[in-house]
């Protein structure tokens, strides 16, 4: 459940951060200022260091064998986004003391850096998001194979959702982790990393929603819903990377899917007499309220804690939460099965 919230931002996140056009940087004096410092290699006092090219150094349109090594190449994105931040900043300065609420550039709020993190706070809440995730995925893992009974000859565990639990775990952690690297540096590649994550976690847990929802049990019947979902999932994702990068049609696949879930687990958790449903009606309602945050999407306090900063710290908790009602679930199941047996 928290996680269809999660990746559904994740997708919006996207949606709202490349729109290339954002007021700030349609703004003449910045953009007078970037095109100034490209060039010069420096902001009134401070200089930076990879604008200084050797002379007659580019060659941009021609064919590949000519085209600047790699390094060069390095050393231009990074010129252009030193100028891009010191002129945000600059542009900022002046805006606040002629009383201008901060705006946005290149589709985000003038955040300060600290060390090499750009959104340093999102990045921190989101690692503390892995850590989350991975306390949970092991204390599940302890409790379902240690401290739960196994079925005598098999040694497996009675609990039938075990195995798909654990890849829930692991395409969690990858995706937060692809986070909070993606707030520490955002480039191309950093990006699609980050989506592709969190496309992958969405998908998988509208197949991991329906199979727990439905109580579906019999391997067959899993692989048959499952099958179509994953290769419509994996296609989407290589979509994406290797052919268009679509916002739009992104945002619209992940839509239904998160919504898809969080329709699943609502009835379910309204209709249902399992005895964890108190948390699964927490998580359901705290996740609705969170929502709220990355509607109401305001400017960083003193340039650091912005609204998508705060959705990521709220879901700390919920992940908390999340897995102990999975836990929960483990231990009710399992007993449900011993009795069944006796
Ligand atoms: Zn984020």
């Amino acid at each position: 459940m928290a996680v269809c919230w999660f990746s559904l931002f994740l997708c919006f996140g996207f949606l709202f951060g490349l729109l290339e056009c954002s007021i700030g940087d349609r703004d003449p004096i910045y953009r007078n200022c970037v095109e100034q410092c490209v060039e010069m290699g420096n902001i009134g006092t401070v200089s930076i260091a990879h604008c200084k090219f050797p002379p007659d150094g580019a060659n941009v349109n021609s064919s590949w064998y000519m085209q600047e090594p790699l390094y060069v190449q390095w050393k231009h994105l990074n010129c252009i986004s030193e100028c891009r931040y010191h002129c945000m900043m600059q542009r900022e300065k002046e805006r606040e003391a002629q009383g201008q609420s901060p705006v946005k550039y290149h589709g985000k709020w003038p955040f300060k850096r600290v060390f090499v993190f750009q959104e340093p706070v999102s990045a921190a809440f989101s690692a503390l998001n892995l850590l989350m995730h991975f306390i949970g995925w092991l204390s599940f893992f302890i409790l379902v194979h240690y401290k739960l009974p196994l079925r005598p000859q098999s040694k497996r565990t009675y609990y039938e959702y075990t195995g798909l639990w654990h890849i829930y775990g692991l395409l969690s952690m990858n995706a937060w982790f692809w986070s909070a690297i993606f707030h520490t540096l955002d480039f191309n590649l950093t990006e699609k990393f980050d989506y592709s994550s969190a496309v992958a976690l969405l998908g998988y847990s509208v197949i991991l929603s329906t199979l727990r929802v439905f109580n579906v049990k019999d391997e067959a019947s899993r692989v048959m819903y499952a099958a179509p979902i994953l290769a419509f999932v994996t296609t989407h994702i290589l979509y994406l990377n290797f052919y268009e990068l679509d916002y739009g049609w992104n945002m619209k696949v992940c839509l239904v899917m998160g919504f898809a879930q969080l329709i699943m687990w609502s009835v379910w958790a309204g209709i249902t007499r399992h005895p964890a449903r108190l948390k699964l009606w927490t998580v359901v309602f705290g996740c609705a309220l969170a929502m709220l945050l990355e509607i109401y999407d305001f400017p960083p306090y003193q340039g650091y804690v912005d609204a998508h900063a705060l959705w990521h710290f709220s879901t700390i908790p919920l992940t908390y939460l999340w897995w102990s009602f999975i836990k929960d679930d483990a231990v009710y199941r399992t007993s449900a099965q011993i009795r069944k047996l006796k």
